[in-house]
């Protein structure tokens, strides 16, 4: 058993108005109010942020935002900056989620900066990584996640790193209802903490906590969750719903 403490988190992406938001969020937080042993998170999207923190507050359940940029403040139409999100009371922030790469150009380098903006902030960075099904199937998946880990990590030192989570989300699994097999997502999770352990020493890599991603749903966290190096679950769809993500946040009942 490692003594890393398990993470569960929702990420809620374009989905929810605000009232929707709040209605979620106060559900869940009854919910969950007497799980015990793990950190809850759920991102909502920016226009809920400031609702649903006064809601959490005071709760199991902590707030996440679902991408930032690294600017201070400045001309920069459409974007958040970090102390917007610590203004709304917000912990963790989602850097480099596949559908940030994939649809709005996201590349190491912004994913670098933008890790950068977060741990200047004091929030905590949850960093995705994961190949699509064309590099698993040519067997590119193990250089795949060592390039995103070492690009998004570059320049740090082991000191900045000790609140980093690191999501593995294989894309093919995202939304598909395809999950990773437990053994697949061990393997990834396992080479993913050796890349850790390489570039910032063995400390860091063992209390790094490692979510899996991909189609997590009440009827596999359990599974998932007894595998060594998976210390807890990036949940989409299965979040939105707060009976269902509530579930998964009791996966040892
Ligand atoms: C995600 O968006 O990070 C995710 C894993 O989605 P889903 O659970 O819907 O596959």
């Amino acid at each position: 058993m490692s003594n890393r403490r398990p993470l569960i988190a929702g990420n809620w992406k374009m989905f929810k108005t605000c009232s929707e938001a709040v209605e979620t969020a106060g559900q869940l937080v009854k919910l969950v109010a007497m799980a015990s042993d793990i950190d809850v998170m759920i991102a909502p999207p920016f226009t809920a942020l400031a609702p649903v923190s006064d809601i959490v507050r005071g709760s199991r359940v902590s707030l996440g935002a679902q991408n930032l940029f690294w600017e201070t403040e400045g001309a920069y139409t459409g974007e958040i900056s970090p102390a917007m999100l610590v203004s709304t009371e917000c912990k963790y922030v989602i850097i480099g989620h596949s559908e940030r790469r994939q649809y709005f150009d996201e590349t190491g380098e912004t994913v670098n900066k933008k890790i950068k903006a977060v741990i200047k902030n004091n929030l905590i960075p949850v960093l995705c990584v994961g190949e699509s099904e064309k590099e698993r199937e040519s067997k590119e998946t193990f250089s795949v996640l060592d390039k995103q880990i070492k690009k998004g990590l570059e320049g740090f030192s082991s000191d900045d790193l000790e609140t980093l989570v690191i999501a593995y989300e294989p894309v093919w699994a995202i939304g598909t209802g395809k999950t990773a097999s437990t053994d697949q997502a061990q393997e990834a999770h396992q080479f993913l903490r050796s890349v850790l352990e390489k570039s910032f020493g063995n400390m860091l890599a063992k209390s790094i906590r490692i979510l899996y991603g991909g189609s997590v749903k009440p009827n596999n966290i359990a599974e998932l969750m007894a595998m060594p190096d998976i210390d807890g679950a990036l949940v989409g769809g299965a979040s939105l719903d707060p009976e269902t993500f509530s579930k998964i946040v009791h996966f040892k009942k």
